[in-house]
């Protein structure tokens, strides 16, 4: 499945029922459907704070169900992660006045298998990940 939607914050909210309406199909347990949702929501909202900082854009995630796994692809074409190691740090957070805790890649990592990042300066951000 595929889905786009603008940076609003609202759609955060929408997104994450959507992923997990879909995710339904593979019978998950409340615990994984909640981890999903975890990693959804810090993933679409690092898009919408960051990587559309300057200006709303548009957000794609796409979701794939093979035998008894989900991949989710979330993208958007922002402003990109110049040091992406540094990024991906817990506790660390360009943002950090803004009440920001630096942990959400980790909170993705955590919540679910798999998760790669890939990310270029003014061209985006793609967020992979598996469970
Ligand atoms: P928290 O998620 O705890 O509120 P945070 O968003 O700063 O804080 P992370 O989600 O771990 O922490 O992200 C770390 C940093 O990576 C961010 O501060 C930001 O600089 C950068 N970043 C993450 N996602 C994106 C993105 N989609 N576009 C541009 N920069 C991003
Ligand atoms: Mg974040």
């Amino acid at each position: 499945m595929k889905l786009e939607f603008l940076s609003k914050s609202n759609n955060e909210s929408f997104s994450r029922v959507v992923v997990a309406a879909f995710a339904a199909q593979l019978d998950p347990t409340l615990e994984e459907i909640s981890d999903i949702k975890t990693a959804i929501s810090e993933a679409v909202t690092n898009s919408i704070i960051h990587g559309y900082e300057y200006g709303e854009g548009m957000i794609t995630i796409e979701s794939t169900i093979k035998g008894n796994e989900i991949e989710i692809i979330i993208s958007d074409e922002g402003k990109g992660i110049g040091d992406l190691d540094e990024a991906m740090e817990p506790f660390y957070t360009s943002k950090p006045n803004l009440e920001r805790s630096g942990m959400g890649f980790t909170v993705m990592e955590t919540f679910m298998d798999t998760l790669t990042v890939e990310s270029r300066e003014s061209k985006g951000t793609v967020v992979k990940m598996t469970k």
